[in-house]
């Protein structure tokens, strides 16, 4: 039976689902396989609604008046109704297969739908049996029949009912299923379609004048449109390329639902002496520049993500590993070009990258961020590789295994401290040591700290390693160092994340006073820092610790940033000259250089050591030029406490 006014749910439907489509085109969220998905599904339930309208108004005005004025052929009654009915039931019987594909696609397991011949003909199967029983309608007359002006069931409507009741189980499954990959909001937002398309059935297989089915459908799509859809989420504000949330759950994903993925590492090696070089807007320029040459190369379905500060990552479509290579082969070679031309001081854009296959190369997410944080490490500067070759070199282990290695250690406290006396020229005797950091691990064997404390400081364990060196310095410096012959103080290095913390100089003092250690005793070693706010940090730091007494000395002089001036101003009383100095002493240019350094300390109040002397002519041409310290394998390596001990008695 027809009745007034039926339409009006489709007319709330189709303007509900146009807010939805005009929302996605505004958004500009129509790009990307997923969005593409959705999209295509809006389409679908405004061209099914279209077609139940089409119905619904036949039904209203167009029938009645073919009627009244006998307009219609008597030899072929309601053939237009009738084709309409079929549009209708066809694009209906597409919805809920359409929403798993929707689904599939936004948790990223469109690979799992395609997996084998068995899940392929479970998935389609129904849904073309479906559409051919529905198709041949007008020779049996199965699904409906319209007798009378009126739409009657067939025998078989059935059909149209277990074929969506199977793709909602099935969907509901695969919501439950792959939950793990989704956030809260995906799921649960997801999942509402069902219960509401639910009760839309039902009320409609009782009231069916209350054709409610496709603006509830419009509604769960609306709330999908809302909620699953985040543009700020997947875009980088600053370069047009996927965010670094993007390419966490695509990546993340991947290895959950083991999809196999190929991602191409791009990364601007020389990020901060560009920023140097251009300052902060130019280097801007220069990363969007890099950012736009590199999505004009990409092929539809390629995915480029902005990780951090100049590191990007192509994810190219068919896991074409050889083409997303050959683009970034390109790139190497034109980059350099374009970078100089763009901007004519001389800035040349230097890049690395590495082509990954997931799983031939890494096997768990886990791993791919390890590579990804060290990459800079990992990878050789102005290369193209794979990390294939990469895997084959053989500190290459050692540096993927950093990290587990540094939080092992901290576990077990395994860090030693070892210390390597300093000579004093002035009366040839060792009055101190410098401080430094041991590590040997089971599996690896010694670590030098030149790879390990660049690895702790990025990754923030800098600070836990310190507090267990000072820990273990204190001690013996209250301890068996106490009497320890001639034995002023002990330098102690500090990197700059250390000095940083605003709590480090009450914690230090604490230290100390609980091991009975005069702050006289030590001597911090810091570095120059770029950030003039971590400046002011480390001033006061400087100031509190320095008034009870702790000395300082700058160290690596020579090496890093130009401006130590304003470090000087700090009450820093030794500046330590770095080995770099030395090692070309016999130029004639770095000995002038040096000779005038050291005048210059003098002059402003410093004492200067110099490190990494090997050999008696670097020391007696030092001597020479008025250095006061000297510290190197020349006098003495880095010893055990006790040997340490026994070697100032002698
Ligand atoms: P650094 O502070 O410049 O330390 C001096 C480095 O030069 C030490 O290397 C020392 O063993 C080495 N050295 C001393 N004399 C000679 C020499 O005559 N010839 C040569 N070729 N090398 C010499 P080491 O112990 O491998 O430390 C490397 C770097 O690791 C240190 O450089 C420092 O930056 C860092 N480090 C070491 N211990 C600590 C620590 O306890 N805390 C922190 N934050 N960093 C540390
Ligand atoms: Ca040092
Ligand atoms: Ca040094």
């Amino acid at each position: 039976m027809t009745g007034t006014y039926v339409y009006y749910y489709d007319i709330a439907a189709l303007a509900v689902t146009s807010v939805t489509l005009l929302s996605i085109v505004l958004r500009r969220v129509i790009r990307g396989p997923a969005n593409r998905v959705f999209f295509s599904a809006v389409i679908l339930v405004l061209l099914t609604t279209l077609a139940g309208l089409g119905c619904e108004l036949y039904d209203e005005f167009l029938g009645p008046f073919l009627a009244e004025h006998r307009l219609m052929d008597p030899a072929y009654p309601h053939v237009a109704r009738s084709a309409m009915q079929l549009v209708y039931f066809l694009l209906r019987s597409l919805n809920a297969p359409a929403y798993l594909v929707l689904i599939s696609a936004f948790s990223g397991t469109s690979h799992r739908l395609n997996k084998n011949l068995a899940t392929q003909l479970a998935l389609w199967v129904p849904m073309v049996a479906v559409d051919l029983i529905i198709l041949t309608n007008p020779v049996h007359h199965l699904i409906y029949s319209i007798q009378d002006d009126v739409m009657q069931r067939g025998p078989f409507i059935w059909v149209i009912y277990a074929s969506a009741l199977y793709y909602t189980l099935v969907g509901i499954w695969w919501l439950v299923r792959w939950k793990p990959v989704m956030d809260e909001d995906e799921f649960s937002t997801l999942m509402l379609m069902y219960p509401l398309v639910l009760l839309s059935v039902v009320i409609q297989y009782f009231y069916m004048n209350l054709r409610v089915e496709m603006f509830f459908t419009s509604v769960g799509l609306m709330l999908v449109s809302a909620f699953v859809i985040r543009p700020e989420k997947q875009l980088d504000s600053l370069v047009s390329a996927s965010s670094l949330q993007a390419y966490r759950e695509a990546c993340s994903r991947a290895f959950i639902t083991q999809k196999p993925l190929c991602l191409v590492y791009l990364e601007l090696v020389n990020i901060e002496k560009l920023r140097e070089l251009v300052g902060k807007e130019e280097l801007q320029g220069i990363v969007v520049g890099v950012s736009a040459d590199l999505s004009r190369r990409l092929q539809r379905g390629d995915v480029m993500y902005y990780l951090r500060n100049g590191l990007f990552c192509i994810q190219p479509n068919n896991i074409d590993a050889d083409r997303a290579y050959g683009i970034t082969l390109q790139m190497h070679e034109e980059g350099k070009a374009r970078a100089l031309a763009e901007n004519n001081r001389g800035a040349i854009v230097r890049l690395r990258s590495c082509v990954v296959r997931v799983p031939e190369d890494v096997s768990s997410y886990e791993e791919l961020r390890t590579f990804v944080r060290r990459f800079e490490h990992l990878v050789p500067d102005s290369d193209v590789t794979t990390f294939a070759a990469l895997s084959r070199q053989d500190d290459f282990a050692l540096n993927m295994a950093l990290p587990s290695i540094v939080e092992r250690a901290i576990r077990e406290r395994s860090f030693e401290v070892y210390y390597q006396p300093i000579y004093c020229v002035a009366d040839g005797r060792f009055h101190s040591a410098e401080a430094l950091v041991r590590l040997h691990d089971p599996d690896f064997g010694w670590i030098s700290p030149a790879l390990f404390i660049p690895e702790a400081e990025q990754s923030g364990a800098i600070i836990e390693i310190g507090s267990i060196l000072q820990e273990q310095i204190c001690a013996f410096l209250g301890g068996a160092g106490k009497q320890a012959r001639g034995l002023d103080y002990v330098e102690v290095n500090l990197s700059v994340d250390q000095c940083i913390r605003p709590q480090m100089a009450g914690e230090l003092l604490e230290l100390m006073h609980r091991h009975g250690v005069e702050p006289s005793r030590v001597n911090l070693e810091i570095t120059e820092t770029s950030s003039a706010f971590s400046q002011q940090i480390i001033d006061r730091n400087v100031r509190i610790l320095s008034a009870e007494g702790v000395t300082f000395s700058l160290d690596d002089y020579g090496t890093g940033y130009s401006n130590v001036t304003r470090i000087l101003d700090l009450p820093v009383s030794i500046v330590k000259f770095d080995k770099s100095f030395v090692d070309d002493m016999d130029s004639e240019a770095t000995r002038v250089v040096l000779e005038r350094s050291i005048d210059m300390m003098h002059q402003i109040g410093k004492k200067v050591l110099v490190e990494g002397i090997e050999t008696k002519a670097q020391s007696d041409a030092l001597c020479a030029m008025g250095v006061d310290y000297i510290q190197g394998y020349h006098y003495a390596r880095p010893m055990p406490p006790d040997e340490f001990l026994a070697f100032l008695e002698r």
